[in-house]
């Protein structure tokens, strides 16, 4: 004896509802920051459409990353970023 006026239907799609809410928002949250960009924040190389969909958020291009990522486990953060921009321009 639900009441004859509200459908059972009705119910389960706010809640539904709620739980796609809920949902959209945790992906939000996880989710890194912002958009990615075309551009590497480092060299300013484009970074590939590809890497974009797969990294959202992404800043760095593959080269950059990939220094970035080796300087971290291998040298301990060793700062050497800059030297070879330096010279390109
Ligand atoms: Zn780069």
């Amino acid at each position: 004896m639900a009441g004859g006026w509200a459908r059972d239907g009705a119910v389960s799609e706010q809640i539904e509802a709620s739980i796609n809410d809920e949902l959209k928002r945790m992906q939000a949250r996880k989710a890194p920051q912002g958009e990615s960009l075309t551009h590497c924040a480092e060299c300013e190389e484009p970074i590939p459409e590809k890497r974009r969909a797969a990294l959202p958020g992404v800043k760095l291009c593959i080269d950059c990353q990939m220094e970035r990522d080796g300087q971290q486990k291998q040298r301990g953060g060793i700062n050497r970023r800059g030297s070879k921009d330096s010279q390109l321009k």
